[in-house]
Order: C-alpha cells, then structure tokens, then sequence
C-alpha cells in the first residue's frame, strides 16, 4: 500500500480535488501553486449536471458558489434559434475565483498543506520526485500534475496534450431581460459563443473555436450588440486532445495538463475533478500509476468518438446542414433527451454519436420552441 508524500503542482479544480480525497485517504498532501487564491482563471465557469453528481460523490456541496442556474438554454444556429428546456439545470453557473478558492479551501481543511511557489520542472528519480520550484526544490513519492495549460509537469515528462483550442470570456454588466444561458454558434467557426447569467446585472460572456485566431473584436461586437458593458477581455488555451499516456513511474497528469476537456462543449471543470479524484484514489493501490491509466483508458478511448461528434456538430451541422440547407439538429425531437445524457454523464460519445445518427434519420424535424435570432 503506498499512499506516501503526494506533492500536487496546481490548484484549480484537477488539483484541489486531488489533495481533497488524497488528504481523506490519509496521503500527506502539499499543493504548489504559484498563484494564492482567490486568483482569476479566464472560463465561462459553467458546471454540467455530472460535474454536481460528481461533486456529490465526493462529498462536496458546490451549492454556496454556484451564482446562477439555467434550466432554459437558448441555442442560436444559422438555421434558427431554439429555446431548450430541461428537467435538471443543464448549466449551473459559478465564478471561477470564488469556486476555486472554496475547493482549495476544503483541501487545506481536510489537511492538505500549501506552499506558494511556480514549479519549473520534475525531476523523477528511483526512489521519489524532485520538484524544482523558482523558490525552493521539493521532494515526494508521488506527483499530480495539475498545471493546467500549458503544464510544466507534463512538458518535464514528455507528455503533452496534442491540439488546443482557444477562448477568450469577459465579465460584461447591464441588463438582457432574460435568465436562460445562451449557446450561439454562428459567431465563430468551429466553436461558439456563450452568455451564462451570474446574477446582479453581471453576463459570463465569452466565445471559443477550435481554430486559431484572435477573437477579440469579435468578442467586443458580440458584447456590444448584446447591449452589455464590456468587461476585462482574458483569454487561455483549452486542450482537448490529450497524449496517449497519462502519467510515468511517479508522476499523475489530470484535468489541462493533460488535454482532457470536452472537445464538441469544451468543458473542463468536470474532467479536471473526475482526473483529480482517480489520481488521488489511485494512491491506496500498488501500482498508483498504471492503475490510473487503466482507469482513465476508457475515457481516453472515448476522445476519439468526441472528435468525431464535433467535426458532426462543427463542421456538418454549423456549415453546411444549418448555413446552406437551413436545417439544424438541435429542431430534432431528440435533442434534449441526448444532450440531458451527455452532460448527465450517463452517454458516452460513442453511444451518443449512434443516438444522434438514430434521432436524425428516424425523426421528422420538430421545432421545440422558435424564438427570433437574438
Ligand atoms: C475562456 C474559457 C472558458 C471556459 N469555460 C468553461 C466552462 O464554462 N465550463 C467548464 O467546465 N470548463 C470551461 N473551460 C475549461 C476550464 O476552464 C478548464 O478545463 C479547467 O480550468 C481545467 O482545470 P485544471 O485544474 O486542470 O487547470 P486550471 O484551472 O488551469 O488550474 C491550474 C492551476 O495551476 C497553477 N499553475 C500553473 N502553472 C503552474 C506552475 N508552473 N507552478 C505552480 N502552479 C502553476 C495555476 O495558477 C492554476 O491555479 C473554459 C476555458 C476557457 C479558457
């Protein structure tokens, strides 16, 4: 049984639920971070329904940092936009500095230490792991990167995640006469743009692509046509195609360091704290590392079926059926029943991808609620 010195590298969501179930577990538990909380990380900070369930699993109450919640989803496409109702708030809507900040928190009350320093590099050895910090060097038995983007744990080790997307968000203030998130996919190519409420006049707004670009005029118009102030512009890379591997001999990579947000919605939160939790847990075995990968095999075998799910959703759906045909899959019937299971994390891409084939061929297109473009 190893538990042993666990040195986490990064205290976002991967490592804050990391050094929460290590601490539990009994691991002596430090988290380097080189920024102290609360500390703001650019994110729409939108938590899906299996990101709660995984919460409640690990028993931890996100209800006092979640700001807003949408039940209503208004889905704009270049065929048409759609008001999508669900049973379960499909996006509950957080701040990033106050919802890391409380997850850290925990962590330090369940007995995990911190120590402000920015990690360099690792250094794996036989018997432990030497984390060069700019202020100090630390040594452990385990390490958990959770770096996020781009990781310095990941690029000591030789794994890195293998495309990135980008996206850029601002907290923008006014008013919209209306509560329900907006998705809308005719702002930008392979990607979408986003209006989550956070309450008291104050709009999450943001837009992200899988291309390359500099969004920012986009973002500011977007913002402007919306009739709302123009916040802080902050924008971050958002990797979604992790390496083969997941860790080495010591060494864990979770949540960005390791490419794991969702490549169709590019969610990260939940990745990140189901990376974290896994790693973590991995420590009561043998073999803490390879258990770990066997764990996360499944997820990674899933990656592909998201890629192909977002070329369907981006490239088929977005250009061609919506802005040359005039039709679109979120008029299916379906829509909502698919969408409620993957982000209820009871769909895998895989048995979604057949759903949506299945839900398009036998589905006579059915308008849930038009409502005029935005
Ligand atoms: C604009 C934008 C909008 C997004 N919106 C959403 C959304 O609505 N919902 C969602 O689920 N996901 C969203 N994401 C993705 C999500 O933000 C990330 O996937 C998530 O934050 C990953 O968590 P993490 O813990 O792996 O890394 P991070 O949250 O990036 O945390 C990394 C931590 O490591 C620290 N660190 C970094 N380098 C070092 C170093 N060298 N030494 C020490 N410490 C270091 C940082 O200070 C930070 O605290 C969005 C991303 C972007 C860019």
């Amino acid at each position: 049984m190893p538990l042993g010195r666990l040195i986490v590298v990064g205290s976002g969501p991967a490592g804050n639920t990391a050094a929460l179930l290590a601490s539990r577990i009994g691991v002596r538990v430090t988290i380097i971070d080189k920024a102290r909380h609360p500390r703001v990380k650019p994110c729409g900070g939108g938590l899906t329904p299996k990101t709660i369930a995984l919460s409640r699993i690990i028993n931890l109450d996100l209800g006092e940092v979640i700001e807003h919640e949408c039940g209503e989803v208004v889905v704009v496409t270049h065929a048409g936009s759609y008001l999508l109702r669900f049973r379960e708030p499909l996006i509950r809507v957080s701040r990033r500095e106050r919802l890391d900040e409380f997850m850290f928190r925990e962590a330090l009350r369940n007995g995990a230490e911190y120590v402000n320093d920015e990690v360099v590099r690792v250094e794996e050895g036989r018997g432990g792991v030497k984390v060069i910090g700019r202020r100090s060097i630390y040594e452990a038995d385990w390490v958990i990167g959770a770096d996020g983007a781009p990781s310095r744990v990941g690029r000591s080790i030789g794994l890195v995640p293998r495309s990135n997307a980008v996206a850029l968000m601002n907290i923008a203030s006014g008013k919209l006469g209306m509560d329900a998130c907006v998705l809308d996919f005719t702002r930008v190519k392979w990607g979408y743009a986003w209006v989550f409420p956070l309450g008291g006049g104050d709009y999450d707004v943001g837009l992200g692509s899988a291309l390359k670009g500099r969004y920012s005029g986009l973002l500011t118009s977007y913002v402007n046509e919306l009739g709302l102030r123009l916040g802080r512009v902050m924008g971050h890379l958002i990797p979604y195609r992790p390496p083969s591997q997941v860790a080495t001999r010591r060494v864990m990579l979770t949540g960005d360091s390791l490419g794991l947000a969702d490549p169709v919605t590019g969610e990260g939160i939940f990745q990140a704290m189901l990376s974290g939790a896994l790693s973590a847990l991995s420590l009561r075995h043998s073999n803490p590392t390879e258990h770990y990968s066997e764990l996360m095999g499944s997820y990674l075998r899933d990656n592909q079926y998201a890629l192909t799910t977002a070329y369907m959703v981006y490239g088929i759906d977005a250009t061609f059926l919506s802005r040359f045909m005039g039709l679109t899959g979120f008029s299916q019937a379906g829509v909502v029943n698919i969408i409620e299971k993957t982000t209820g994390g009871k769909l895998t891409y895989r048995e979604a991808l057949r759903e949506m084939v299945k839900s398009m061929v036998n589905a006579t297109p059915r308008i849930i609620k038009h409502i005029p473009p935005l």
